[in-house]
Parts: C-alpha cells; sequence; structure tokens
C-alpha cells in the first residue's frame, strides 16, 4: 500500500509571511522601537498607500484603516446616517460578516439571490426591489454589492439602479484587492467601500485589519472620527463613535505586503489558468469570467451536485479543499426564519452553497504543487 501523499493545504497564511520574512520582521521591529502602537505614522502612511495603490491615478481616493472587514463595513453604514429604520439590500451567498455588519448599525437587511454562473448579486432582482420594496420593511436606504471570490459584480446595472433610486452602493471588497472592471479597480465605483485585511485575504495582515475608501472626503473624515469614540479632538467626542482602530504592528506589515499585492494576484491569475487548462475536457466547467473583469482569484470555485464524492477524491490524492459557504446566511440558525428575502426568495443561493467547493489558491503554492493538483483534475 502507499502511504497517502501529503495534503497540500486550501490556505496557508504562514506561507506568505515566509515569502517576506525579511521586509515583515524589519517592519515589526521598526515598530516595536518606536514606542507608538496604535494610530501612527504607519496606519497612516498605509492610508495613504492603499489609497493611491487603488485610485492609480483615477482621481483621489481616501483610506480609512480600522479594526477588520466587518467595522469598515458599518463604519461606512455609520458614516452615511444609516442604522435603525432603514433597509440595506445585500446577499445571502457571502460570508456571513456582511450581514453581520448591517445588524451592527440596527439597520435591516434584504437578501436577494445571486446569478449562478458568477455568484453575485441578480442586477435585475436589485432594480425590481428598488423600484418596488418588499411590504413591511423600512425603506431601502443603502446596498452592498459583494464582489465574491475575486471578481467583479455586474455592478453597472447596479449603479444605474442605485441612482435612479437615489440610493448609494457601497462595495464590499473583502474578496477583490487588485481586481478590475473596464479597467478600473474594485473599490472605486461606489460610495464607499470596504476591505478586510484578515490574513488569508488577497492583502492580508498578520492578524485582524480592514481599511475603507471613498472619494468623497468628508465622509472620510466623519467616519475617520466614528472609528475612536467620534473624537475630533483628544477626550471630545463630537459624535457617538465606537472603537475600531488599526494597530501600528499591522499596518507596517501591511505596507511591507502592499507592493507584492499586483504580483501575487497574477501569481493566482497563473495558477488559475493551468486548473482551467486541466479541467478542460473534464466534467467540470471552469470559473466563469466576466466580460470586462480581471478576477484575481481569492478563490478557485467549482462547482457540482457530487461535490462530496469529488473532495473525497481529491483529498485521496493529497489536494486539500474548502467550501465558500457551507450554508446561506438566510439558512443559518441565527437568521433563518428573522430576514426578509427578495421576491426570488435566494434559491440560487441555497444551490450554490450544496455545490460549490474551492481548490488550494495562494500565490506561494509551488509550481510542483499546482502539477500535482492538475494532475488530480485530470483524473477527475
Ligand atoms: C472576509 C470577509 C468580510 C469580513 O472581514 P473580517 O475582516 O473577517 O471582518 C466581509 N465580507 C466578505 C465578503 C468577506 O469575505
Amino acid at each position: 500500500m502507499n502511504a497517502s501523499p501529503p495534503l497540500i493545504a486550501q490556505a496557508d497564511p504562514g506561507a506568505s509571511y515566509r515569502a517576506l520574512k525579511a521586509e515583515i520582521d524589519a517592519a515589526v521591529a521598526r515598530v516595536l522601537a518606536s514606542g507608538w502602537y496604535i494610530l501612527g505614522q504607519e496606519g497612516a502612511a498605509f492610508e495613504r498607500e492603499f489609497a493611491e495603490w487603488l485610485a492609480a491615478g483615477a482621481g483621489p481616493m481616501h483610506a480609512v484603516a480600522c479594526a477588520n472587514g466587518t467595522d469598515a463595513l458599518a463604519l461606512i453604514l455609520r458614516g452615511l446616517g444609516i442604522g435603525p429604520g432603514a433597509t440595506v439590500a445585500t446577499v445571502s451567498h457571502t460570508a456571513v460578516a456582511t450581514v453581520a455588519a448591517i445588524e451592527m448599525v440596527g439597520a435591516t437587511p434584504l437578501l436577494l439571490d445571486i446569478d449562478p454562473d458568477v455568484y453575485t448579486m441578480d442586477p435585475d432582482e436589485l432594480a425590481a426591489v428598488l423600484e418596488d420594496p418588499p411590504p413591511g420593511i423600512p425603506p431601502i436606504r443603502a446596498v452592498i454589492v459583494v464582489h465574491l471570490y475575486g471578481q467583479a459584480a455586474d455592478l453597472l446595472p447596479m449603479l444605474a439602479a442605485c441612482t435612479r433610486a437615489g440610493v448609494p452602493l457601497i462595495e464590499d471588497c473583502a474578496q477583490c484587492h487588485g481586481a478590475t472592471l473596464d479597467g478600473r479597480r474594485l473599490g472605486t465605483f461606489g460610495r464607499a467601500a470596504a476591505f478586510s485585511l484578515y490574513p488569508t485575504k488577497n492583502l492580508g495582515a498578520l492578524g485582524d485589519g480592514g481599511v475603507l475608501v471613498t472619494p468623497d472626503g468628508e465622509l472620510a473624515e466623519r467616519i475617520a472620527a466614528i472609528r475612536q469614540y467620534g473624537w475630533r479632538e483628544r477626550y471630545v467626542s463630537a459624535m457617538v463613535g465606537i472603537n475600531s482602530r488599526l494597530d501600528e504592528l499591522q499596518a507596517a506589515i501591511l505596507r511591507a505586503k502592499l507592493p507584492h499585492l499586483d504580483a501575487g494576484n497574477a501569481r493566482r491569475a497563473a495558477i488559475a489558468a493551468a486548473y482551467d487548462a486541466a479541467l478542460s475536457g473534464g466534467p467540470l466547467a471552469p470559473p466563469a469570467r466576466r466580460p470586462g473583469a480581471v478576477h484575481v482569484f481569492h478563490q478557485y470555485v467549482l462547482r457540482s451536485p457530487q461535490r462530496g464524492a469529488i473532495m473525497a477524491r481529491l483529498k485521496a490524492a493529497g489536494v486539500g479543499c474548502g467550501i465558500h459557504y457551507p450554508m446561506p446566511v438566510h439558512e443559518q440558525p441565527a437568521y433563518a426564519g428573522r430576514i426578509p428575502l427578495g421576491p426570488a426568495g435566494c434559491a440560487e443561493s441555497s444551490r450554490a452553497a450544496r455545490e460549490v467547493f474551492s481548490l488550494p489558491m495562494y500565490p506561494e503554492l509551488t509550481d510542483g504543487q499546482v502539477e500535482r493538483i492538475c494532475a488530480a483534475l485530470r483524473a477527475l
């Protein structure tokens, strides 16, 4: 009997540290020696550098760093004055964080269904609920569009529908750092955008972190105050705030990693192309690409009604897979039966949750590991 091959992990945040160890260790040592650990020069420099990288010359963006991606979404909603008495439309097929952020500010989530090919919000259902809101819920005051797995949602018709309804569109960019639509980076299209910097995201801290961006300087300034007790002046709250700060260690680590993000995304795209080629002619279709969009492959997601059997065969070949996500938000015990759904009833979201699975995907996968995964895919 052959011993089973060592399992290739589906995600490996430690590999991203080892790849940049010297630069990250130097950044950490610099902060430890500085004597300043929260909201200092490193955080301000990270905000500046991230905003410049994201805008890439396409007009100024303002960035506010905070404690995590969930808070980044909640801070945007608070900054826009959205809370009790407002509904925020989003999707059920997402990280639960998107929906948790809406309830954190006291607003009501309305969960819409997805386009089953690209797994992002169905623009027709959004247009329908903005024109004719479901009865018995507060008025829709914002929409959070999630660019899931690293690829743009069908943004342009949704932006048009939101403009018609006079409702701000907020981008959840937790999975799409660096992805573009029509040559422009995601996060620059809406009223504001939230990024998670969780260790496994395309730009990840070595702990928790988040950052939000907006072209509106006044909104950014208000949110920066809300992030720290509503202070504009130390010890004097000008408004009601929270505490959601990014620490200097994480900011310095992120500054070391940001210059490598585009190369990391290019490596993810090359791995995705290898997986596509290995799947061709086989039973599974590679992930659909939206025309005009550059996908940054936070996850490489396949689907099959035989998911369990396929994942077991891949595991036996040493390929670790994940499921993002096994249960749509509207079916989870904390939310089931309590959260209003759009007219489509999230049927495609429920089906996707039963069928999707994700292959290993991170820039540090070696060519040898990628070839082993491809061989397992060719054998399916
Ligand atoms: C990771 C993630 C978040 C939340 O980020 P945290 O930093 O974990 O709070 C929000 N939305 C989506 C789509 C995510 O993937």
